[in-house]
């Protein structure tokens, strides 16, 4: 059996695993202590929070064939939020999402799909690539203090495109292309509170302000934590404020909070801030996935198609199978 490397326990890197594992000898590397990637979830003392992926939706035969099982097991669920659209502070439109096509949560926790693909396969998890070098016609990982993670045949990188860009070796044919992926960062403000806020929605899309997003976390089904908020930077203001101090940007996200939905945070129990580098992109044209057979490299993820679970489920799903016929 031929081995495979995937580097990335995120979506993509779960879904190639899963799709391999039967034909190949896989190993998947994980730099964080847990699975899921951007699909992630933080806990801080009692309070929970999904500070990356909020809901998911399935458009396609595929994805929603693949999930059937996962809603039949009870841990991918519905989410029937009280939705509203907030444009320059006033509410313009409400509906429940009961009406409607599904909005998905993984339950008790958005990482739950994560950790369910991961089991029966081979994760390495606290395990960060630095180095892939070329021996004979095989590939070494090396982690950050050079030391050896094994010798494989094939490679395949499942992480952010600009990641990706930097580990993979120069002979990768794809490098071009995937040097031009723009993905986009975005701060993620966790508030946990004792006292619940009056606030009579659980999800809201903002326009025309700093902020894009504000979900009531824990009326999520399967949670039953105390209140916890969740808001969302734009990408914009993300981008041109990447390097400003923590305090300042939550200072300035809980004034917009107030600014744009009158919910004042002051009595949060928890203020939590995280950065994401590279948290999304926009729908792409191209390719659905890079592979160079000739080098034995493959690149994988949801910036190939659009910054969604969907995109990365589908992207990975299609690679697999253009990588079964070559091993
Ligand atoms: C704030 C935010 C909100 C979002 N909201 C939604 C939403 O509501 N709906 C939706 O569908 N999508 C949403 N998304 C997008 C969704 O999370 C992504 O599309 C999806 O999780 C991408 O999966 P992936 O496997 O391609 O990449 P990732 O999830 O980024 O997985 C990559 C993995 O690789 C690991 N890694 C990186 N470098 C290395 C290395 N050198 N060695 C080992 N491991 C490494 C990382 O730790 C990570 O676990 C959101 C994303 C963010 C950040």
């Amino acid at each position: 059996m031929k081995r495979i490397a995937i580097v990335g326990a995120g979506v993509a890197g779960l879904t190639l695993a899963v799709e391999t594992n039967a034909v190949a000898e896989v190993t998947v590397f994980e730099k964080s202590r847990g699975y899921g990637g951007r699909m992630a979830t933080r806990q801080a003392d009692s309070f929970q929070f999904d500070h990356g992926t909020q809901f998911f939706t399935a458009k396609s035969e595929q994805f929603a064939h693949f999930l059937e099982p996962c809603i039949a097991q009870g841990y991918v669920v519905r989410w029937d939020a009280e939705f509203v659209e907030i444009e320059s502070g006033k509410i313009i439109s409400r509906r429940n999402w009961a009406e409607g096509p599904p909005h998905y949560v993984c339950a008790p926790k958005m990482n739950e799909l994560a950790r369910q693909m991961a089991a029966g396969l081979d994760v390495i998890l606290e395990a960060r690539v630095a180095k892939i070098v070329e021996s004979g016609s095989r590939w070494q990982l090396y982690d950050q203090n050079q030391a050896m993670l094994g010798e494989f045949d094939w490679v395949v990188l499942s992480i952010p495109a600009a990641q990706a860009f930097d580990l993979m070796p120069v002979s990768f044919c794809a490098r071009g292309p995937i040097g031009q992926k723009q993905m986009l960062g975005c701060y993620s403000l966790m508030l946990g509170f004792t006292q619940a806020p009056p606030v009579d929605w659980q999800a809201a899309f903002v326009s025309e302000a700093d902020i894009s997003w504000i979900s009531n976390d824990s009326s999520k089904p399967g949670r039953h934590g105390p209140y916890t908020l969740l808001v969302h930077s734009t990408n914009r203001w993300a981008e041109a404020n990447m390097d400003t101090a923590t305090e300042t940007v939550i200072e300035y996200l809980l004034q917009e909070l107030e600014q744009v939905a009158g919910i004042n945070a002051s009595s949060a129990d928890h203020v939590g801030l995280h950065r994401w580098r590279y948290a999304n992109i926009a729908k792409q044209d191209g390719e659905r996935f890079f592979i160079d057979p000739g080098q034995r490299l493959a690149a994988v993820g949801d910036w190939c198609i659009h910054g969604r679970i969907e995109a990365a489920y589908l992207a990975a799903y299609e690679l697999a199978q253009t990588l079964k016929a070559q091993l």
